[in-house]
């Protein structure tokens, strides 16, 4: 089928996430036939750099030999199996290793089958834990500003991005919100280089008066990238720790999307040197295969769900697909490649390559806010004032407008409002990176040169 006919069937039977369908009538869906390295292909035979990892899944490029063969070789033996009382050789290797290379204090493992469910998992966890030890009065989440944790229920309520969660508030949680951390826009006026987390002042505050009730505090630690890769202090990270020690608060960190060597080291907590209460992982956890998720926990938690079954105190929390053993051999050999490959380490150059090829297109760049970057992350921030940093208004669909420009030219740089963004797979090589950020560059100039003439 041709790629006409392929995409008015799928605009006849399929709705697409996170769209407005009628945008689609002027910019239809590329339909991709297949993949390799960090390239997509179209049936037309066009080539696209995947800069955004398919959604910031994607780790060691697509079709990748190593995982095609754990995959198949998996398949072969065993699809899935029930994992209430039944369990597998995949998963049980796959927990061990997790708990070997994450922080302390996490020793067992919860599995769920995407990033939302993961948190889900871990805010039932977290109320039913403090319900059994007696604190029935800690009831309530607290979040930061410009959170985003995912999209059912639980999840978007410990979001806040009105964006994907307005029209539902009356369905929502009640979470608490606190301002956390805005680094380029710090109301402390602070040089990244002077800075002592000073905005941690306004947790402090507001969990002091209500600590009794507050479950947990949920985070994405170091950089919150649905908000538009913002970045901040480990320190806000270390001082969160002691307060939620000081008050009995579980801490929940959400590193679905940091996870798994996005920010320069395996895990982002480990910038801060803790340890959360609950850890949830997933998107990289499979390297871009499958839907898995994991929920790690301390005994602390674990203990207080541990009793005779007619005490209640069980966790009855399940899906259909937990612990599928195609997803655990995949993530195994994703942990295999990290070790085998030594990614962590080998990043590190990538990570330079990428903020030296960046800073030198930068002085090209209209409108630039800033650029920021840790690991593999790197994110351009244009503003319609350089002086107050007043984002253009988002009706103009300025990202939206840069990202077409880019995918003419064959990379695809899902931006985020007025941020683009790079957060490629770790097999990209420096020919690559440079032709990425110089399609970044000639896209986001195309854009400013044909609306200053409008
Ligand atoms: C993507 C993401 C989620 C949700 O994961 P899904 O698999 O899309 O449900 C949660 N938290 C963070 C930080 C994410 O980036």
């Amino acid at each position: 089928m041709s790629m006409k006919e392929l995409q008015s069937k799928d605009l006849k039977y399929i709705w697409h996430p996170c769209s407005q369908m009628k945008d689609y009538e002027k910019f239809p869906p590329i339909v991709i036939k297949n993949g390799k390295g960090v390239f997509l292909e179209d049936v037309n035979g066009k080539k696209y750099l995947d800069a955004v990892s398919s959604w910031w899944v994607n780790l060691f490029g697509h079709s990748n030999q190593r995982i095609n063969d754990a995959l198949y070789k998996q398949a072969n033996s065993l699809e899935h199996v029930i994992f209430a009382n039944f369990s597998h050789q995949p998963a049980i290797e796959l927990c061990e290793r997790i708990i070997s290379i994450t922080p302390d204090r996490l020793n067992k493992v919860f599995f769920g089958d995407n990033g939302s469910s993961a948190i889900e998992i871990a805010l039932k966890l977290s109320f039913q834990y403090h319900q059994q030890i007696g604190n029935v009065k800690k009831t309530r989440f607290v979040n930061i500003s410009d959170a985003y944790h995912g999209e059912t229920i639980g999840a978007l309520s410990m979001g806040d991005m009105d964006l994907y969660s307005k029209v539902y508030k009356p369905l929502l949680l009640d979470s608490i919100k606190v301002e956390g951390p805005d680094c380029f826009r710090c109301k402390f006026n602070k040089e990244r280089s002077s800075c002592n987390a000073e905005c941690f002042v306004n947790m402090e505050n507001k969990i002091e008066s209500i600590h009794e009730e507050v479950s947990a505090i949920i985070i994405e630690p170091l950089v919150q990238c649905a908000a538009g890769m913002k970045i901040y202090s480990p320190k806000y990270l270390i001082k969160l720790r002691e307060l939620c020690d000081r008050y009995n608060i579980n801490l929940i960190a959400d590193e679905i999307a940091v996870g798994f060597g996005r920010t320069g080291k395996m895990f982002a907590c480990e910038y801060a040197n803790i340890s959360p209460d609950i850890m949830c992982l997933s998107k990289g956890l499979t390297a871009g295969y499958m839907p898995l998720s994991l929920v790690l926990m301390g005994d602390k938690i674990y203990n207080a769900f541990y009793d005779e079954y007619n005490t209640m105190k069980a966790f009855l929390h399940s899906h259909s697909y937990s612990g599928n053993p195609l997803g655990c051999s995949v993530a195994l050999e994703t942990l295999n490649i990290f070790e085998d490959e030594n990614i962590v380490e080998a990043n590190k150059k990538k990570s330079m390559y990428l903020r030296r090829k960046v800073e030198s297109i930068l002085k090209d760049i209209p409108h630039l806010g800033e650029y920021r970057q840790i690991g593999m992350i790197g994110a351009i921030e244009l503003v319609k004032d350089l002086k107050t940093k007043e984002p253009f208004e988002s009706e103009k669909r300025v990202g939206y407008a840069i990202y077409q420009n880019a995918l003419k030219r064959g990379v695809i740089l899902r931006t985020l409002g007025n941020v683009i963004y790079f957060m490629p797979p770790y097999v990209i090589s420096e020919d690559e990176i440079d032709f990425m950020v110089d399609v970044a560059k000639d896209s986001i100039i195309e854009y400013f040169s044909n609306s200053d003439q409008k």
